[in-house]
């Protein structure tokens, strides 16, 4: 469903990401790991259509999101195709970023029926499964206030469940949280990435979860994709040593 072809991109004189061709099939899950400053947050924003590249392609369902315009700048190609594109894109984020005077029940509701304009009976239903589904069936009318990091990182979650995404981003999403909160949420993770079918790009320092749901890692170093294959193939028997001494840090 997602296809880049030599992306680059560059803020000022600073060379992020210096060519990256990925593939994205319906329903895989890719975890990206790669040292601090090597463009892992990028590309996702980047399919989030939060930034532009400064070259190449990013194709969504056969379409390219960005044109290069005569002046050699990228504008958008298609106003109305970058606006789907963003309805079929669930982000779950470091921080979680819940409006602090709803109800994590209205957080869940608020995008659906005011940005999808979808049927308010209808979503107030899906919310609830979904805030059940992430365990919070019982906190449906508490405030961001009085939960723990934990709880708001899956309220989060089902917030983006509920807009039935085609692909969900997750960008370090428990690097933020006390260590005793962080196996609660990738256990909500591993239960969407089993029993979704929808695609998955994860972000995560976690190698041995990483190992356990991803179909695809890509080891990202320096702004290129220094090697990827099966969470097997990348993670325990590379010979690459940068990837070497990167994992040596986090295992
Ligand atoms: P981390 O694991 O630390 O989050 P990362 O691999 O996700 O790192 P990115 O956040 O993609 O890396 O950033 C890559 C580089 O791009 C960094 O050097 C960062 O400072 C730079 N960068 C990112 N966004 C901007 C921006 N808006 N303006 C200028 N530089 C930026």
């Amino acid at each position: 469903i997602v296809t880049y072809r030599n992306v680059h991109k560059a803020f000022g004189d600073v060379k992020v990401l210096k060519g990256i061709d990925l593939d994205i099939f319906p329903a895989e899950k890719i975890a990206v790991i790669g040292p601090s400053g090597s463009g892992k947050t990028t590309i996702i924003r980047m399919l989030m259509t939060l930034e532009e590249p400064t070259s190449g392609d990013i194709i969504i369902d056969g379409t390219n999101l960005w044109k290069m315009a005569k002046n050699g700048k990228m504008i958008r190609a298609n106003e109305k195709h970058l606006r789907d594109v963003r309805g079929d894109i669930g982000m779950v984020f470091q921080h979680f970023n819940l409006f602090p005077h709803m109800t994590i029940l209205e957080n869940c509701m608020a995008a659906p029926i005011h940005v999808k304009k979808e049927d308010k009976r209808e979503v107030h239903e899906r919310a609830i499964q979904m805030l059940e589904r992430v365990g919070l069936g019982d906190k449906l009318n508490n405030y961001p206030s009085q939960l723990s990091g934990g709880q708001k990182q899956r309220v989060a979650m089902a917030r983006a469940l509920v807009m039935r995404p085609k692909i969900m981003l997750f960008d370090e999403v428990t690097s933020a949280l006390d260590p005793e909160l962080v196996g609660e949420v990738l256990e909500v993770i591993r239960d969407i990435a089993r029993n979704d079918d929808m695609a998955m790009v994860l972000v995560t320092h976690e190698m041995d979860f990483a190992l356990d749901i991803a179909d695809k890692v890509l080891f990202l170093d320096n702004g290129v994709i220094a090697e990827q294959g099966t969470a097997n193939e990348v993670i325990e028997h590379s010979t690459n040593e940068r990837l070497q001494t990167f994992l040596h840090r986090f295992r």
